[in-house]
């Protein structure tokens, strides 16, 4: 078990910021901000980000601003930015009134940047893409200065306000930082800060045909918010240089960027570009597809804000790369709906079960408990009758050795109920079985006096009569391979989607409590796992995903895959 989060050392961020705090660097300030770029849906490793940046301003009582990166409109939109809020707000964070989006800054953005150019910091360039790359040299040899490079001031001044009313076609010339063609850092080889597009924009429409560059925004919306700890991921770490370079060359309050490494999982694609193929391509229904890594997704698949909370908490913050197995994320689930989510009986793959000996009118209330792990959540009843439908798969006519289901002539227990012994077993002219005709030990169950006796085998059920008819849908790893992006060459990683990452089980029987079950509504099925009521569920077509079963079947798997090769080594 993990500490709680407060006895718990600092992560090396805290450290930092803490440190900061001792010497007074920004006068006791602590300010963060999370800055997704609206142009997909949240996911897990966003959680990582915003479990970040708001929990160390929660830590150290300071606050922590939502602002959208909204400089590139091909491919942001407004159902992004809702999506965003709701997911945030999902895993219990507030931004309060501080809710910023960059292009609320593009007119300041302009002005620093003919400030730049004033200062002969930035010019206007001609070349084309490709010869711009082709002029940027590589990490061995420095690149070529642009001819356009030593244009007199006047001349950039008048060129980039004629960019800016729309007189140059897309594409046709861009605004550059004077900096260093020579760096080691190929990003401070005069990197674009503007860059002509005529697209609306999802906020300010057509009012802008010149957009800022990610770098030549970032740091200067941090200055412009006061943030004290601008935090991001590992691969912005050669861009601090360009960061502290923009800050310094405008003279503007400087904010600390620090970086961390980013969220991997196992068998589990988080990049927002093949997040939204994926969604596309129909690989998925959707964003929210219950295989989807992101938050909608995960929510709907039955996964708690807390665990995802407590999955960030526990994998921790490094500085070093690393990839987390995935099963790290389900057991965090498993953990907090073992503590809340109520018991129930379903039965996923019915067989019809006739307690040959009940009479045929009778129906018996049963007592069962709604949640071993907290006895406040009371019991419920559950109806017995002499028709039962209990798991395919929980009777086996020529089982294994260690079979302590039900098998001919075997007794196992009904949960909450009776022992029952299997008589005979009833076949159509195919040999498929249709009916396990079973007897009772009427002394057997809760409050008779043989209510002690054991049987190796207890088995989940439902009162044929009684049961509620489901759709439930199973998943699995929506990739095969363990890391879906390491794929050779010619081999894309879509050819490494599970084929069979859903399974749609349509004739499920479920205990009548679940009536007036509701979408979001989780339980735990006995036996089986946990599993959430789906919003697409109907009063009269329940539908419920399973969110994970109860036992990590894929480490067992593995576990017996690993000792099966160990012992075909010969020797
Ligand atoms: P992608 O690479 O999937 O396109 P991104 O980093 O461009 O993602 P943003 O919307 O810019 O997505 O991300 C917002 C914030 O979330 C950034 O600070 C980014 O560093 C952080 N973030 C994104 N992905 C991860 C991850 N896998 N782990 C931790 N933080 C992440
Ligand atoms: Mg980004």
């Amino acid at each position: 078990m993990n500490a709680p989060e407060s006895e718990r050392s600092l992560n090396f961020v805290e450290q930092i910021v803490q440190g900061d705090q001792e010497t007074n660097k920004w006068e006791g300030r602590v300010h963060t901000r999370f800055p997704p770029e609206p142009n997909g849906y949240l996911h897990i490793g966003h959680a990582k980000s915003i479990c970040l940046n708001f929990g160390v301003a929660e830590k150290f009582g300071g606050s922590c601003n939502l602002r959208f990166d909204d400089t590139n409109p091909a491919k942001e939109e407004v159902e992004y930015v809702e999506s965003i809020k709701e997911d945030i707000r999902w895993l219990g964070f507030d931004w309060q009134d501080r809710e910023y989006f960059a292009s609320d800054y593009f007119e300041q953005l302009y002005q620093w940047a003919c400030q730049l150019i004033a200062a002969d910091l930035a010019y206007v360039c001609e070349l084309t893409p490709d010869e711009m790359r082709a002029h940027r040299g590589t990490l061995t040899e420095p690149g070529i200065a642009s001819p356009y490079r030593d244009r007199p001031t006047a001349e950039n001044q008048d060129l980039f306000a004629r960019m800016r009313t729309g007189e140059f076609p897309t594409g046709s010339r861009t605004l550059r930082a004077k900096i260093d063609m020579a760096s080691p850092n190929l990003n401070l080889r005069d990197p674009v800060m503007y860059r002509i597009l005529h697209t609306e924009h999802h906020r300010t429409g057509t009012q802008w045909c010149i957009y800022p560059t990610y770098d030549f925004t970032h740091g200067q919306s941090d200055s412009i918010e006061k943030i004290t700890h601008s935090i991001c991921t590992l691969e912005f770490e050669n861009h601090r240089p360009l960061y502290d370079w923009y800050c310094q060359s405008l003279q503007i309050y400087h904010p600390q960027q620090i970086e961390f490494a980013r969220l991997n999982l196992t068998y589990t694609v988080l990049s927002k570009r093949r997040l939204l193929e994926l969604v596309a391509q129909n690989h998925v229904s959707g964003w929210d597809d219950p295989r989807m890594p992101t938050l909608s997704g995960l929510r709907r698949r039955g996964f708690t804000a807390n665990s995802i909370r407590q999955f960030c908490d526990t994998i921790g913050i490094a500085k070093a790369t690393s990839t987390i197995d995935v099963g790290v994320l389900e057991n965090c689930v498993r953990e907090d709906l073992n503590k809340t989510a109520s018991r129930v009986m379903a039965v996923q793959r019915p067989v019809k079960l006739v307690l040959i000996d009940y009479p045929e009118d009778q129906v018996e209330m049963l007592q069962a408990v709604n949640n071993p792990e907290n006895p406040e959540a009371g019991s419920r009843e559950v109806p017995l009758s002499r028709e039962l439908y209990i798991e395919r798969d929980d009777f086996h006519e020529n089982p294994p050795g260690k079979f302590f289901r039900l098998k001919p002539g075997g007794e196992v227990r009904l949960r909450y109920a009776y022992i029952i012994r299997c008589e005979e077993v009833i076949k159509d002219d195919e040999g498929n079985i249709l009916e396990l005709h079973c007897t009772h030990d009427a002394d057997s169950r809760s409050g008779m006096p043989g209510a002690g006796r054991r049987v190796k085998g207890t088995l989940h059920w439902v009162s044929a009569n009684h049961c509620l008819q489901a759709e439930v849908r199973l998943y699995d790893r929506l990739f095969l391979k363990e890391d879906p992006s390491d794929v050779a060459d010619g081999e894309n990683y879509l050819d490494h989607l599970n084929p069979e990452s859903l399974q749609t089980l349509s004739d499920c029987r479920i205990e009548p409590s679940l009536t007036q079950a509701q979408p979001g509504d989780r339980f735990q099925f006995e036996r089986l796992g946990y599993y959430c009521v789906d919003r697409e569920s109907q009063p009269d077509h329940l539908v419920l995903n399973r969110t994970v079963s109860l036992r990590d079947s894929w480490a067992k798997l593995q576990k017996s895959q690993r000792q099966g090769k160990k012992k075909a080594k010969p020797g």
